[in-house]
């Protein structure tokens, strides 16, 4: 009978901080680490840190039951694109979670997540798809997340906070809660700076940096 084959999609530094939380994973499943490769679109060495690199077109031709990916690719219009082909081709998508995560209650993850060592995710959060939670990021109670956003290390997001599609939130920046039924909004798309202090809502499309966060230019 043949076996499931997993990948991590993205072979640089990204996908080389998520294969140990994936192979650590799979072990855990009883899932033998010569299933689970890695997959990029550039040419590359035969093996990363102990790791396959495949093709795409040699993933799909290797001898597979079913095919998993996790899209560890910071760049979250890539990722977007990537879903799509692997959706179309039958690869599923895979949520790859550090052993260490604390999940409290009513959580719901959207599927393809990469939630790295020391993140938590605190009560009654909701969060879409193909989520990077990056080291010792937390988010708080009563937050919603939307789809292919991204976390970089040490993003402090409180209670009662909106993130729209496609944010991404640099390190160590801090976004300051909002209130029940009045929450603080990140737009969609836009960008956080490393270590900003983000006191009131974002608009779409923006940057914002510094302390308190102001919109760039
Ligand atoms: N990549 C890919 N397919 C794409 C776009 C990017 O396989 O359509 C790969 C690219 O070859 C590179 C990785 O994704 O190996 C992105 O690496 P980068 O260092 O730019 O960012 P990070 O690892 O931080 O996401």
């Amino acid at each position: 009978m043949q076996q499931d084959l997993y990948a991590v999609y993205g072979g640089s530094g990204c996908g080389r901080g998520v294969m140990p939380l994936a192979r650590q994973q799979l072990a855990q499943a009883g899932v033998s680490p010569e299933r689970l490769v890695f997959v990029d679109d550039a040419p590359g060495p035969e093996k990363v840190n102990g790791q396959r690199l495949l093709t795409y077109a040699q993933f799909l031709a290797e001898p597979a039951a079913k095919r998993y990916a996790v899209l560890a690719i910071a760049n979250s219009v890539v990722r977007e694109k990537l879903a799509q082909r692997c959706e179309q081709d039958g690869v599923r998508s895979w949520t790859v979670a550090a052993v260490n995560v604390v999940r409290m209650d009513e959580v719901s993850l959207g599927e393809g997540s990469i939630l790295s060592p020391f993140v938590t995710l605190t009560s009654n959060i909701r969060i879409g798809r193909h989520f990077h939670a990056n080291l010792y990021s937390y988010v708080e109670h009563d937050c919603v997340i939307g789809d292919f956003v991204t976390f970089a290390p040490g993003v402090h997001c409180n209670g009662n906070i909106v993130i729209e599609d496609h944010a991404y939130i640099g390190a160590g920046a801090v976004i300051k809660q909002g209130q029940p039924g009045k929450p603080l909004i990140i737009g969609r798309g836009a960008v956080v700076g490393m270590g900003a202090v983000v006191t009131k809502s974002v608009p779409a499309g923006v940057t914002v940096v510094g302390n308190p966060a102001r919109v760039m230019g």
